[in-house]
């Protein structure tokens, strides 16, 4: 039975939600930006007026100004974002309970099984859209389809406010003449690869067959030319049914660069214990360590490491990062931003051959971690700080992402 799946996603959703119960911020340009004092002044989401004035997501608040002088800025209220996506997400779940949130404002509903109950896969569009406006003030696109990518597409292909429907008979004409960028794991650097080859749009893409798209990308380029050609089979995840964690990460922008050793080493201590807690919270061992690092011109290098036994020991991270970057950052070149991301996940913890050639020195560790996410538990999260991150002065909001 073909399957019929929704994709909705919820229209320049930061600003609207900041715009609710608000009107005068919907008859203005308005832009939520982060704190515009410090270098976290960057456009994360702009109302329907201020795209008029060319104002995208992502640049300087300097930049937004000089297209738009008088643009509303407002601080972002997080808690508010998470409150309205599960308020968002309890009203599909009246209609399915196949609902997969994807990030804070998209999510995937299977309702092929409802469709007896509340009409096709358009008419449930059509009334999620009703709903989600008359209750909330929040304006949805949805995509509706047989498989989750194309479900996806369709969302982006005419919004604000509408429903798009791919169908078998129409997903050619519809998504084939759209930009190869379009498609899911199309990123920059692969769109310029495959440009470079005359592969210009998604149809070109399904044209290129799978022998071409893998030569040209791998692995992901065989599943890629699966997507153009409408064959995907995955499934729409269970409401509450946990996504696989693929990396535990973290980064932060610092109040001022890192310039010395000392100050690199405080701030990867801070990062490597943020994320190993997190992996050991989650009996999570990795196999692979990335550091990424921002100079103040942004320019970003990232490199990654493998490592020789699954861990989740915060001294083996901090180890790790430190060696990267050693290997590959110019020392006294000031660091803007700093992230570590550990992958390779797995929950197999397989023989620890370094056990047995260290000493002893990674046990010691591990039973040191232990004890600290214990005392953490415990008093919380400050209770207890490496020494040198205490003495540090470069802790700012770092950014937690799984
Ligand atoms: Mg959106």
């Amino acid at each position: 039975m073909e399957r019929v799946i929704l994709h909705c996603d919820c229209n320049s959703y930061f600003a609207s939600v900041e715009s609710i119960g608000k009107p005068a911020y919907k008859t203005v340009p308005m832009a939520v930006c982060g704190d515009a004092k410090s270098r976290r002044g960057i456009i994360l989401a702009k109302n329907e007026l201020a795209k008029g004035f060319g104002i995208v997501t992502a640049e300087t608040v300097y930049s937004a100004l000089r297209k738009c002088p008088h643009l509303l800025l407002v601080s972002p209220q997080h808690g508010k974002y998470t409150e309205y996506c599960k308020k968002i997400n309890a009203v599909y779940e009246q209609y399915t309970d196949q609902v997969e949130a994807f990030g804070v404002d998209e999510s995937w509903l299977d309702v092929t099984g409802s469709q007896h109950l509340f009409g096709t896969g358009k008419e449930i569009a059509d009334e999620l859209r009703r709903r989600i406006y008359e209750e909330f003030e929040l304006t949805i696109s949805v995509g509706v389809s047989f498989n989750k990518v194309f479900a996806k597409l369709g969302s982006d292909y005419k919004k604000p406010n509408a429903t798009t429907v791919i169908t078998k008979e129409n997903y050619k004409r519809i998504l084939w003449p759209l930009p190869a960028r379009d498609m899911l794991f199309v990123g920059k650097t692969a769109a310029d690869k495959l440009a470079a080859y005359g592969i210009l749009t998604i149809g070109d893409i399904a044209g290129a067959g799978a022998d071409m798209m893998q030569t040209l990308l791998g692995k992901t380029g065989e599943t890629i030319w699966a997507y153009a050609c409408g064959m995907d089979e995955s499934p729409v995840r269970h409401a509450g049914e946990p996504s696989p964690v693929k990396s535990v990460s973290n980064g932060s922008t610092f109040y001022r660069d890192l310039v010395s050793e000392e100050d690199i080493r405080a701030a990867l201590l801070m990062l490597c214990d943020n994320v190993a807690t997190r992996l050991r919270r989650q009996g999570l061992y990795c196999t692979t360590v990335q550091v990424q690092v921002k100079d103040p011109l942004l320019k970003v290098i990232s490199r990654q490491r493998k490592l020789p036994a699954p861990t989740n020991a915060t001294r083996t991270l901090v180890q790790t990062a430190i060696d990267i970057m050693r290997a590959s950052w110019k020392r006294g070149s000031p660091i803007r931003l700093l992230a570590v991301s550990a992958g390779g996940l797995t929950r197999d913890k397989t023989a620890q051959i370094s056990l047995l050639n260290d000493g002893g020195a990674v046990a010691r560790s591990e039973r040191l971690d232990d004890a600290m996410d214990k005392i953490r538990e415990k008093y919380g999260k400050e209770a207890l700080q490496f020494g040198s991150t205490i003495r540090s002065d470069l802790k700012s909001g770092a950014k937690e992402k799984e």
